[in-house]
């Protein structure tokens, strides 16, 4: 892949990445969509990284499908896919990691401890070897897009890193590789993520400030459905995702909900 990326940008060929973990559905699709028009060669990468899932965490049971996500990407106009095995990314000597200090502090990394460090560092590996100037994340992993936004700052890599709006069911469950893990009833039930954050937006636009009363009457929506287990509401500030008391100014507001045994995610930016 290094070689291949050489080639291209000597030939005077920009590139433009979109990371995914594979099981590709609409959602990555938008984001090939937005990176065809940054990048003479668009290339996707399909691994699904151990280091960003806990021990206990879904790793084995993740969803996989490779013929059908190359034959899907070619349709989206995608000229490389990159697909490494874990032993190709993480050789048995691997021992260097992408720390943040602050971001994984809260929401996703309160309750998946390593996850971002796992993130960053797959991500900073894939920014080295696929050596793109334009890289795609999605605003569904919010938090995720926020840790690559500051690492690449950090870390002075010379990439554009363009966020992508989430792509919704018909209904306005956030497309997910996970949502095929769903039964008919679950998936009911994971339609209370968007149910609770448009009924949280609604409440902002009549007047309500209050994050407590915010986040209770969201919290009320999601837990009057079976099934459901909230890891957490929350409503923060949405740079450096401190919670906030009040909806003065755009806020995030972010969930975590297992369904069943699947760990949804969904947000939104609530604007007084
Ligand atoms: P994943 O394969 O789940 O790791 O996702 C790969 C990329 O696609 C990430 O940047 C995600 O944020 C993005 N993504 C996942 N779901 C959606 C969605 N429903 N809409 C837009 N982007 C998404």
């Amino acid at each position: 892949m290094q070689q291949e990326a050489n080639r291209l940008l000597q030939d005077g060929k920009s590139i433009a990445l979109v990371p995914t973990m594979g099981y590709l559905h609409k959602g990555h699709l938008s984001l090939m969509r937005e990176g065809r028009k940054h990048g003479d060669t668009l290339i996707i990468s399909i691994f699904v990284n151990p280091t960003q899932f806990g021990p206990t965490e879904d790793l084995h049971t993740y969803p996989r499908d490779l013929d059908r996500d190359v034959s899907l990407a070619e349709s989206a106009g995608v000229d490389i896919v990159f697909a490494p095995g874990s032993y190709a990314m993480y050789d048995k000597g691997h021992q260097t990691y992408v720390d943040l200090e602050v971001l994984p502090l809260y929401l996703c990394g309160r309750s998946r401890p390593g996850h971002f460090r796992g993130v960053a560092t797959v991500v900073a590996k894939l920014f080295n070897i696929v050596k793109p100037q334009v890289a795609l994340f999605g605003e569904k992993d919010y938090q995720q897009l926020a840790v690559i936004r500051r690492m690449t700052q950090d870390l002075n890599y010379d990439i554009r890193v363009i966020g992508v709006p989430t792509v919704r069911e018909a209904d306005g469950l956030a497309m997910s590789s996970r949502n095929t893990l769903l039964s008919k009833e679950k998936r009911c039930s994971a339609l209370s993520l968007h149910e609770s954050l448009k009924l949280a937006q609604e409440r902002v636009a009549q007047g309500v400030e209050d994050a407590r009363k915010l986040i209770e009457e969201a919290s009320g929506i999601i837990r009057s459905h079976p099934y459901t287990k909230i890891d957490y509401v929350a409503l923060c500030d949405p740079d450096t995702l401190e919670d906030v008391e009040r909806v003065e100014g755009p806020s995030l507001m972010a969930v975590a909900v297992r369904v069943g045994k699947t760990r949804l995610i969904d947000n939104a930016i609530l604007t007084p």
